[in-house]
């Protein structure tokens, strides 16, 4: 269902009459086509600065500059930024945080539309003094307040959070938070520790084989597509009564199509054969399907619980095992599933959906230390409002709040998801695993 709002408000003939109604008036985010290049930064002016005592700039700077950036410490006279990098890992004190104030303040009219704000601080949990990380969980506060106030302009705002020795993995998360693919991702929290990670480079998933389920339509079409354009080759699965979509997709992806629903008692052992025998393993796993049975907790029958916890959570599960036991993912892996904010949050008539989104999360959470030894990193992505069938079906009254309620004042599309998922699923995302990243242009209620 198209955003007529998101028409009108960008249309110079109606855009003074939405103003003047006030409505929101949304910015038509900028998106990019295709995969990584070398330099996805290029062309970029990137002011980078720090608080005193900090550990990271020099990291965050060269990364920006290998991305093909132009940095500097400040902004001449009538310029604007693209996008604004700071390293607040010295700040221990409450003192110390007015450096955030300093250094945004005078800067926040001059960043760009669709502009890009990454803040890097100490991880609270490696801090034994209990006012430095209270500092440090502050300044997600900050990023969070500052990130409402500059999405009128299309432009988001994220932290990476740094375990001392992380240093390296801020190169992929720059060109990701730094550039123009974090269009729908903002107001979030990155985990970064150390690992061996190769530099972020074009084509990164060259040689790579990725499943992706529910790939017929939606979120995990466009992830399919995107994986395939960093050089994965594909396995696309879905149900029978999606064959005709399904196969469409993995013929446009140059993909392979598997027909299976995957909260057969079965679906396991048929996945990992198909893996090991057709393309020697997987190196990428998407857990994508999912499926909503709403209905207000009274009036819910147990086979919409059942049916809700099989798909969202318990597949995602029993699939791991079976993929896990034989090594048919890779030592190095990487493994995605989708959560919601619906379990974050909650939300009303989704008893089943929350509980089954929300033990995704947990269980990310309690499986990131125990495939650390092999490699395998595990996140979550948990969309908000993406415009896609499954949302399309929503009564008019209650899409339109969806979509307005954030940042940015309109949904997402399918391709910000698969942008997060694939930025997840590179070799040079090693750092993150255990992470909840929402990709819901900053809900301005809820979590
Ligand atoms: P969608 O309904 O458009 O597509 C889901 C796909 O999964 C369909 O092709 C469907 O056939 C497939 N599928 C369902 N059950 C399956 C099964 N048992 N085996 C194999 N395939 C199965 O959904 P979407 O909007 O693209 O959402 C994708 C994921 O993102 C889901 O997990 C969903 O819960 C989550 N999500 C979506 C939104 C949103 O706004 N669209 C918000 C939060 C979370």
């Amino acid at each position: 269902m198209a955003d007529l709002l998101l028409r009108l408000a960008n249309d110079r003939r109606t855009a003074g009459l939405i103003r003047r109604l006030g409505l929101p008036t949304p910015v038509r985010l900028a998106r990019v086509a295709g995969g990584y290049d070398a330099a996805p930064l290029a062309g970029r002016l990137v002011v980078c600065s720090a608080a005193p005592g900090g550990f990271a700039e020099a990291a965050l700077r060269q990364a920006a500059e290998d991305a093909g950036a132009h940095c500097v410490t400040e902004l001449s006279e009538g310029q604007a930024a693209d996008a604004l990098l700071f390293d607040a890992t010295g700040c221990r004190t409450p003192g110390d945080l007015a450096a955030l104030h300093g250094f945004f303040a005078p800067k926040l009219r001059r960043v760009a539309r669709n502009g890009r704000v990454l803040v890097v601080s100490r991880d609270p949990v490696t801090l034994d003094d209990p006012v430095a990380a209270a500092v440090a969980r502050g300044i997600e506060g900050f990023v969070r307040a500052l990130g409402k106030e500059i999405g009128r302009r299309g432009a988001t705002a994220n932290l990476a959070r740094l375990a001392q020795g992380a240093e390296s993995q801020l190169a992929g998360l720059v060109r990701f938070c730094g550039g123009p693919r974090c269009t729908y991702v903002s107001g979030q929290v990155f985990r970064l520790a150390p690992a061996a990670a190769p530099q972020p480079g074009a084509s990164q998933l060259a040689g790579k084989v990725a499943v992706v389920t529910g790939a017929a339509r939606g979120i995990g079409a466009a992830t399919a597509q995107r994986l395939a354009e960093e050089g994965a080759r594909v396995v696309c699965v879905d149900v029978a009564a999606a064959r005709d979509a399904l196969y469409e997709t993995a013929a446009r992806v140059g993909g392979l199509p598997l027909v299976l629903d995957i909260a057969a008692h079965d679906a396991p052992s048929t996945l990992a054969a198909f893996l090991r025998d057709k393309t020697g393993g997987v190196d990428v796993v998407v857990h994508n399907a999912g499926i909503t049975r709403d209905k207000t907790l009274a009036n819910m029958k147990p086979e919409l619980w059942d049916a809700v916890m099989a798909v969202n959570f318990a597949a995602i599960a029993a699939i791991d095992t079976a993929l896990l036991a034989g090594k048919v993912l890779h030592d190095g892996g990487r493994i995605v599933c989708l959560s919601s904010v619906s379990g974050v949050a909650g939300n009303f008539g989704q008893t089943n959906y929350a509980t089954s989104k929300a033990a995704v999360i947990g269980y990310v959470a309690a499986q990131a230390p125990l495939l650390a030894p092999r490699g395998i990193s595990i996140n979550a992505v948990a969309p908000g409002f993406i415009e896609t069938p499954m949302t399309a079906r929503i009564p008019l009254m209650t899409r339109e709040a969806g979509r307005r309620l954030n940042a940015l004042s309109q949904g997402g599309l399918p391709r910000d998801v698969a942008e997060l998922i694939t930025f997840l699923a590179l070799p040079s995302s090693a750092g993150l695993s255990g992470n909840t990243v929402r990709v819901c242009g900053l809900a301005l209620i809820g979590a």
